[in-house]
Parts: structure tokens; C-alpha cells; sequence
């Protein structure tokens, strides 16, 4: 496996092997990142993950400074899990320069969490652009962890013509179905055995849209009301169909359910799809 940290030494590397199959990361790995890796090795005749953690699609007052930076284990589970080469650039190689061009995704940047987070998928647009260009990838793998982020680099791709396929991974979770996180470290124990009431409520929720249910807000609003009195403060619940992220007309059949909320100072998001029947 071959660690390199320039754009150069990674553009001379790849040009041996231009078939290549990508997975970006921020590091910190965990089962859900080595689950993309996983779907990415047998598309490829090499596997490029990257790590780095992109300050431009942090918020001033978010966890930048103190997202958990670990690069020799990372590094020990791309070894193990078969990765051929991880790009680990420093800030300079990415942003030599003030970063003055960038992309600006469709509106929607403006809801569920771009609403929440404001210039946040700006700032991961830019970057997977950025990174696109510099590996040169066939396919790239993004988990539905981030669903919207996924529907945002999927458009990108799509709108700006990129030779590149998009490949969705499902969304990892422990025994207790917390959905895992770089984010979950920083929970106290007591906060750990609270956070799998997220997803919980978002499987209370597809039970009742599955049994025939449409009373979507009141739903959103029992959902949030519910992790509110358990000490949360939800940002939003939201049943969505899944091709847009758009609000749901009765003609949808395919939804998910997205939720951010916030658990003492660490912001926790989920989703769940929801196919429906005839
Ligand atoms: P991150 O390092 O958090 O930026 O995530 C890098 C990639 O891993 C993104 O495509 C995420 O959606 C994906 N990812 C993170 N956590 C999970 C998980 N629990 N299951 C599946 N994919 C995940």
C-alpha cells in the first residue's frame, strides 16, 4: 500500500494504473468506511481512499479543530482491508491558494441539512470535485449515512457530465443500531446508550407509513417531540421522497426519513428508507 501526500507523486502513481475506483474520507475509519472499501475493490484494479478533513464544509462554530484525526490506524485498516493507495494531502496541497472557485450545488444546499448547516455541501462539492480530478476515478463510493450528501455529488456528477459512477453503500450500524460515526467518540457512555433512540424513532416512523399512515407532519413533529423529551434537540425530522429529498406527494412510493438532532454537543444524523407497497 503506498501512502503519498502530494498531488504530484499521486498523479505519477496513478498513471500506472488508470483504472482506479475511489472512496474519500475524512479518516478516523470505522466498519462503515471499510464497508465502501469493501464494494470498491472488486470494481477496480485499485483502491484509492483518501483522508482528509475539509475545512471549507465546516461551519465556524462546528468540530473542525477537534474532529478525531488518527492516521495510523487509519492507515492500518486500509492495509488490512486491501487499500492500494491512500491519499493523505495536507491543506496546502488542496487549497494552495485561497479557494475562489467553487460549486455551488442546486437548491438543494438550502434544506434538511444545508438549511442547518449553511455552505456545508458548497464546501463538499468543492472538495470531491477537487478530489475527483485529482485521482481520476471510474466510480466512486458514497454511503447513504449522508444521504443528502450523496444526492448532491450524484447531481454534480450528473449535471457537470463527469466520467465517474456514483455508487451508494448502505448505512452501517452497531448491535443496537446506532448508525456509525466519527462523531459518536465524542458521546459520554450515558449519551451512547441514549443516541440508538434516533434511529429507533425513525423505525417507529416507517412502521406507521408502512401500516398506511399519511399524517406525515404530525408524524415529523411526535418524532422530534419524542427525542426532545428524551433530553434531545432535534433539528429536523423530515419524511422525504428519496430521488430529491423534495416533500412527498401521494403519488411517492419511494421515501426516507431524515433526521438531525442534537445530543448534549455532538449533532447526530440518520435516515431510513421507506419503500411503500402498490
Ligand atoms: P466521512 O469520513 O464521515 O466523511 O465519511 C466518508 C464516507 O463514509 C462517506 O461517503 C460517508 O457517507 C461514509 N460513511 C460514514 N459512516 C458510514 C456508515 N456508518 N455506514 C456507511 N457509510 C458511512
Amino acid at each position: 500500500m503506498d501512502v503519498i501526500h502530494s498531488v504530484a507523486a499521486l498523479r505519477e502513481r496513478l498513471e500506472r494504473v488508470p483504472n482506479n475506483v475511489f472512496v474519500p474520507t475524512m479518516g478516523n475509519l470505522h466498519q462503515g468506511h471499510i464497508q465502501l472499501i469493501n464494494i470498491a475493490k472488486p470494481r477496480a484494479a485499485c483502491t484509492v481512499v483518501s483522508v482528509f478533513v475539509n475545512r471549507l464544509q465546516f461551519g465556524p462554530r462546528e468540530d473542525f479543530e477537534r474532529y478525531p484525526r488518527t492516521l495510523e490506524s487509519d492507515f492500518e485498516q486500509c492495509r488490512a482491508a486491501g487499500v492500494d493507495v491512500v491519499f493523505v494531502p495536507d491543506e496546502r496541497e488542496i487549497y494552495p491558494e485561497v479557494q475562489t472557485f467553487v460549486v455551488e450545488p442546486s437548491d438543494l444546499q438550502h434544506i434538511l441539512e444545508g438549511a442547518a448547516r449553511p455552505r456545508h455541501f458548497r464546501g463538499v462539492a468543492t472538495v470531491v470535485l477537487k478530489l475527483f480530478n485529482m485521482v481520476r476515478p471510474h466510480s466512486a463510493i458514497f454511503g447513504k449515512k449522508d444521504y443528502q450528501q450523496y444526492i448532491v455529488l450524484r447531481d454534480m456528477v450528473h449535471q457537470f457530465a463527469l466520467p465517474i459512477e456514483i455508487i451508494p453503500a448502505e448505512t452501517v450500524r452497531g448491535p443496537d443500531g446506532l448508525a456509525l460515526s466519527s462523531r459518536n467518540q465524542y458521546l459520554s457512555p450515558m449519551q451512547l446508550e441514549e443516541a440508538p433512540r434516533l434511529y429507533q424513532t425513525l423505525c417507529a416512523m416507517r412502521e406507521d407509513l408502512l401500516q398506511g399512515s399519511r399524517a406525515i407532519q404530525r408524524m415529523e413533529l411526535e418524532g422530534m417531540a419524542g427525542l426532545a423529551r428524551n433530553g434531545w434537540r432535534p433539528d429536523y425530522i423530515a419524511v422525504r421522497r428519496q430521488s430529491d429529498l423534495q416533500e412527498i406527494t401521494p403519488e411517492d412510493t419511494h421515501l426516507v426519513i431524515v433526521a438531525a438532532a442534537r445530543l448534549g454537543t455532538t449533532r447526530l444524523i440518520d435516515n431510513i428508507e421507506v419503500e411503500l407497497g402498490g
